[in-house]
């Protein structure tokens, strides 16, 4: 089977991206004994997940792939974008979440999630592919599947949240599905062979 070191450790999305991508075999950081915190000072998804998958791919001299997602809240300004794994003091979803019903106050808007795989070999290539998966912030949290900010991401036309879907249902809609299909259209054609 073929393989592809993933930097992240974070579970919800290696079990995400694991059966997504699930011809590949996926090892970790934690797989190849990488315990270091790799500093995510990029702007952007696109910078941030190069980041991650260029310090992987320098360190174990194989090509290396990593994930950088977020939510993006239109009447926010996009916020909080690259900084949703810490936008609250606490850094812990539930307040994460509060923090971004509180900005809103109570008025509704649009979202979307986005997703940016990047891919970076041994031969120095880089590439990147973005998935987006659009809806709408509810104020009362829905459904208890799933991770991070699912409970208020409303989907108008399955008129649930990210939280009420099955892990198939999220999978096979999400922001993260739509980048690695892109990511696993590129490996085909190529061929690609670590
Ligand atoms: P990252 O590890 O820097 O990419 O942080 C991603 C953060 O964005 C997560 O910790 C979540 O707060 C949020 N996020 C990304 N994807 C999802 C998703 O599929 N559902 C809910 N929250 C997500």
């Amino acid at each position: 089977m073929k393989e592809l070191i993933l930097a992240s450790n974070n579970a919800h999305k290696v079990e995400e991206i694991k059966s997504i991508l699930d011809d590949y075999k996926i090892l970790t950081l934690k797989d190849i004994g990488y315990y270091e915190d790799i500093i995510e000072d990029g702007t952007t998804f696109e910078e941030n997940a190069l980041i991650k998958a260029r310090t992987i791919a320098k360190h174990s001299g194989k090509a290396a792939i990593a994930d950088d997602s977020g939510l993006s809240v239109a009447l926010l300004d996009g916020r909080p974008g690259v900084y949703s794994a810490r936008y609250s003091v606490e850094q812990t979803d539930e307040k994460n979440i509060e923090k971004v019903l509180a900005e809103l106050n109570g008025e509704k808007s649009e979202a979307k999630f986005v997703s940016v795989i990047a891919l970076v070999k041994p031969d120095g290539t880089e590439i990147t592919f973005r998935g987006e998966c659009h809806g709408e912030i509810i104020f009362e949290k829905r459904g208890n599947n799933g991770f991070g900010y699912d409970p208020i991401f409303y989907v108008p036309s399955l008129e649930k949240t990210f939280a009420e879907l099955t892990s198939e249902q999220k999978n096979s809609i999400s922001h993260r599905k739509e980048s690695l299909d892109k990511f696993s259209k590129y490996l085909k054609e190529e061929d690609y062979e670590n």
